[in-house]
């Protein structure tokens, strides 16, 4: 498969980290001139940027979180005059203020440089068609797909999430070879085009470039076998850039490959905040380098992961991330006990009279914390039969019980009693907070 930036994309080591500490002091000088929290918080450190001298210096440098963003909301965290900005993008906000993000014209340019390159090692070419279901708007996949499919020369069509049906019929018609969205919302469109008839191994796609939510090893092989394509997972969050931070290789499909020319990554003890070596698990830090707009310093995502330095068979040199296991605000704890949604995720999906539209409902009952699991089963496994039911969910609980160390309380619900998305999925729905 092409790659499309061979010369940055397949560097060696010690140049590309030569670029890296060159941009990081540029970068970290950008941002001592322009934005006050990023002086404020380096002299709180005591430390200046010419103090950094090499990459491992970069640990001296303070964190940024999300709560530095809401602070300084909506414009404060801008290193240039608003007249220089060209897009504005913000997170739902579903957890209190959106934080808000901007690209100049160049971010622009590098962002859809960076999406190009993910949809060239998912496989994509100038040739292809892309079906690009996720949102647009203020979520940046939509158009951030939308950008990097142009950059390549590929053909977008830019179908946006909801208005399913009219999706499939445009999947059929137009025949599209590449299909983009979160992998909840194509759970859906997939389960929509068999309603209609319509069935996937009869459309052209090839290859799927799914993310915006954490998705297991297991749900791949699930929607690979549905959708007749390749499933690779794209990562990336609005405050770092939007989609095309790291991208899976069709050729490995085994970790992501972090644009590193453009992002220094760091995996940390979530507790001491110490830097991890590779290989380790713990939260992902990131620092941009390029940015013009938006340059965000050490910035923690509350991803899990780990980092993998080793070569890979695609030829890129660039480090890859691991899945993310989940983050650090949705990992829940169960009576002590600590358990990522997609773990859950796993275990159902090791069980093929169910599908994979689940949700978690966490309660508090005597002071004692219960975890609910409402999982829908298929649809020529639904039985009236109160007793196949009640015996398959004392399996699945078991299962669960033996994997994670959780006791569960399985509910098997009929074919789409959950609630489907349009956009990133609600799998927790947690009582004790409220
Ligand atoms: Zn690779």
């Amino acid at each position: 498969m092409p790659i499309f930036n061979m010369d940055f994309e397949t560097m060696p080591r010690e140049a590309l980290e030569a670029i890296q500490l060159r941009r990081l002091q540029t970068t970290l000088e950008r941002v001592y001139a322009t934005v006050p929290f990023y002086k404020e918080s380096f002299k709180k450190a005591g430390v200046k940027p010419s103090d950094i001298k090499s990459l491992a210096d970069l640990k001296r440098i303070p964190f940024t979180v999300k709560k530095d963003l809401r602070d300084n909301y909506p414009y404060g965290m801008f290193a240039v005059p608003m007249e220089n900005v060209v897009r504005i993008h913000a997170s739902s906000g579903t957890t209190g203020l959106p934080t808000v993000v901007g690209y100049t014209q160049r971010d622009i340019k590098t962002w859809s440089e960076l999406m190009a390159r993910s949809l060239a090692a998912g496989g994509a070419t100038s040739n292809d068609i892309v079906h690009n279901a996720y949102g647009y708007g203020l979520f940046t996949g939509g158009l951030g797909v939308h950008y990097g499919a142009e950059r390549l020369g590929a053909s977008v069509i830019p179908v946006s999430g909801g208005n399913t049906k009219r999706q499939i019929v445009i999947m059929r018609d137009f025949k599209p070879t590449v299909l983009t969205g979160t992998p909840s919302y194509i759970l859906h469109l997939a389960e929509v085009a068999e309603e209609m008839g319509i069935s996937f191994k009869d459309l052209n796609f090839k290859c799927g470039i799914f993310g915006a939510e954490p998705w297991s090893e297991d749900m791949r092989s699930d929607l690979e076998e549905k959708l007749n394509l390749k499933a690779m997972d794209i990562y990336g969050l609005s405050e770092i850039m939007g989609p095309g931070v790291s991208i899976e290789c069709r050729e490995a499909q085994k970790g992501l490959h972090i644009f590193e020319d453009h992002f220094i990554a760091e995996i940390i003890d979530p507790e001491t905040q110490e830097p991890l070596p590779y290989g380790e698990t713990g939260e992902l830090v990131f620092t941009s380098i390029t940015k013009e707009a938006f340059p965000i310093i050490r910035y923690r995502t509350r991803d899990i992961t780990s980092l993998n330095p080793e070569p890979c068979v695609c030829g890129r040199t660039h480090v890859r991330m691991n899945k993310v296991s989940g983050r650090t605000d949705d990992m829940l704890i169960i009576r002590g006990v600590n358990v990522f949604p997609s773990q859950i995720e796993s275990v159902l999906m090791k069980n093929k009279s169910i599908q994979p539209h689940y949700q978690l409902v966490v309660d508090r009952v005597d002071n004692l914390d219960t975890l609910t699991v409402k999982v829908e089963l298929g649809q020529d496994m639904f039985s009236d039969e109160i007793k196949i039911l009640q015996e398959m969910e004392k399996k699945i609980s078991m299962d669960i019980k033996e994997y994670l160390g959780v006791s569960a309380k399985i509910k098997l619900v009929e074919p789409k009693a959950i609630e489907r998305s349009q956009g990133k999925a609600i799998r927790v729905i947690d009582n004790r907070k409220s």
